[in-house]
């Protein structure tokens, strides 16, 4: 099936204007159904450049209003969102795959967003202190100038959100990559920005793959990078933006263990265990990929086998990404199967009618799923859950420490203690509790630990205002009393 071009072009957003080029290109496709929607340019060092410039003169007069004036443009630009929500909505769906729900939640994730940086007065205020006599230090938080955003295909609306609005009202422009799959909705994103008043070259687009990654890590004036991908790109990135003296967060892939134990409510358990790994068609880097049962909880995998087995594809489960990415996730299966573990929900083979061309995969459940296995330790980004037996608890945290990741880790029980020593010993920056998908929110920050992130901080909430942030210090006296202090 070939729709070319049923979406515009994309093209580079530089200036406050999509801009021609002549470059190569690369079509880009609606894992729904495997139609050509749009054509995507390769950008080069060039592009960067270029977007890197107008981002700087932009800098000047943007960097000068307060705080109080530059959220205003936010105000409007989240209502903006709730106002496309349908049609957003659609677009994240067309170029990701994921279902209506999921893509929705996108957008209002995004509004929420957008809420917090709206919130930055009220947050950021700086500090002083008469720190002797008629003296008075004081530390003012400054933006770092242009910096940069490379974003993942998982998240086309929200991904860009956690770096975009809080980067922009804290005084900073931006250049940004968005994932060369999903290009569509940051497209969108930058005439939305636009129509709600944000000056032009305060937010830019280049778009294309590695070159302009690379390009956006050399660039001298580019002063800070976010990354959010796999962990082997999320490595790439972080070592070539410190090396050319960037302060950079990098963000990577997971291997999210849940615990179940014996006690945990078996309905409440099964469904959030299943919505985990199938969410999203486990495309999150929050989704449950190793179900770690500690003892007898036999009756909670027999729940877990009915709730995945009632799941409809192409209904309540999106696509995956690629061709490439169903192959991928469909191998790994094979592989565990070939090793002695069990299939108890089998999603290959798995085909949408009226959309048989599109990248489907079912849920599916593993079990007896030992630590040699691949499934057992790589992430497979797909609807699958992966199932090791332990015989205690002490068994099942030292199964999570072990993993190389460290995003997400969850525990169900009715234990208080059990939850507790979960929380304290597990090897990962966000812990769960009788929650499968445990995303902090706004104002708290999210991060992962181990290789599932890179550098100081997190990407979102409080944390980011240090990341996007520099303090400027300053040592005043005026009055008489000071004129004889050391200080003088
Ligand atoms: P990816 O690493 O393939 O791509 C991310 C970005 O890097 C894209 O913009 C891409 O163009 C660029 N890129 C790809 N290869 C590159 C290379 N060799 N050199 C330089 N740049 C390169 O990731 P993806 O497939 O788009 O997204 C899925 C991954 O992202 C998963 O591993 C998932 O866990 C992770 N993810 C992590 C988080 C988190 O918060 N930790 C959130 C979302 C997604």
């Amino acid at each position: 099936m070939d729709t070319l071009l049923k979406q515009p072009e994309v093209k580079n957003f530089i200036n406050g204007k999509f801009t021609e080029n002549g470059h190569n290109s690369m079509n880009v496709i609606s894992p729904l159904d495997g139609s050509i929607i749009s054509k995507l340019p390769l950008s080069t060092y060039e592009d960067v450049d270029k977007a890197v410039n107008a981002a700087q003169d932009a800098f000047k007069e943007w960097s000068s209003r307060t705080l109080k004036e530059r959220v205003q443009v936010f105000f409007t630009y989240r209502d903006l969102l709730e106002k496309h929500m349908d049609e957003l909505t659609k677009l994240i769906q067309l170029e990701n795959g994921k279902t209506y729900g999921e893509a929705k939640a996108e957008v209002e994730k995004s509004m929420e967003l957008c809420e917090f940086a709206v919130s930055m007065p009220q947050i950021v205020v700086n500090e002083v202190q008469e720190v002797s006599k008629g003296v008075e230090c004081r530390i003012e938080r400054k933006p770092l100038g242009v910096v940069a955003s490379i974003t993942p295909f998982n998240f086309p609306n929200m991904v860009p959100h956690w770096t975009m609005p809080n980067a922009l009202v804290l005084g900073n422009t931006m250049v940004m990559k968005p994932s060369e799959v999903v290009p569509l909705s940051t497209m969108r994103m930058a005439e939305l920005l636009k129509e709600a008043g944000l000056p032009d070259g305060v937010f830019n687009i280049v778009n294309g793959g590695k070159e302009v990654v690379e390009a956006i890590c050399d660039h001298p004036k580019i002063m800070a990078v976010s990354f959010v991908g796999s962990t082997k790109v999320a490595k790439i990135v972080y070592k070539r933006a410190t090396s050319s003296l960037k302060r950079c967060v990098a963000l990577g892939g997971a291997k999210n263990h849940l615990l179940v134990l014996p006690d945990a409510n078996p309905d409440m358990t099964a469904s959030n265990v299943v919505a985990s790994m199938s969410g999203c068609a486990g495309q999150r880097c929050m989704a449950a990929s190793v179900m770690v049962g500690v003892d007898k909880v036999q009756h909670i995998i027999d729940k877990m086998v009915e709730e995945a087995k009632s799941i409809v594809p192409g209904k309540n489960l999106g696509s995956v990404i690629s061709e490439a990415a169903k192959n991928r996730i469909e191998n790994y299966i094979a592989e565990a199967e070939s090793n002695g573990a069990k299939i108890l929900v089998d999603g290959r083979n798995t085909t949408v009618p009226g959309k048989e061309g599109g990248f489907y995969v079912g849920p599916t459940i593993i079990d007896h799923v030992t630590l040699d296995m691949s499934v057992a330790r790589e992430e497979i980004f797909g609807p699958v859950i992966s199932i090791i037996r332990a015989k205690d608890l002490d068994e099942a945290i030292e199964i999570e420490n072990g993993s190389n990741y460290g995003n997400a880790a969850a525990v169900f029980t009715q234990s208080g203690g059990m939850a507790k020593e979960v929380i304290n010993r597990a090897s990962a920056g966000m812990i769960g509790v009788n929650i499968g998908v445990p995303v902090p929110r706004e104002p708290f920050s999210f991060g992962g630990w181990n290789e599932s992130k890179f550098g100081v901080g997190d990407i979102t909430g409080r944390s980011s205002i240090e990341f996007w942030t520099q303090n400027k210090k300053s040592t005043t006296k005026w009055n008489p009393e000071a004129q004889v202090n050391w200080m003088s």
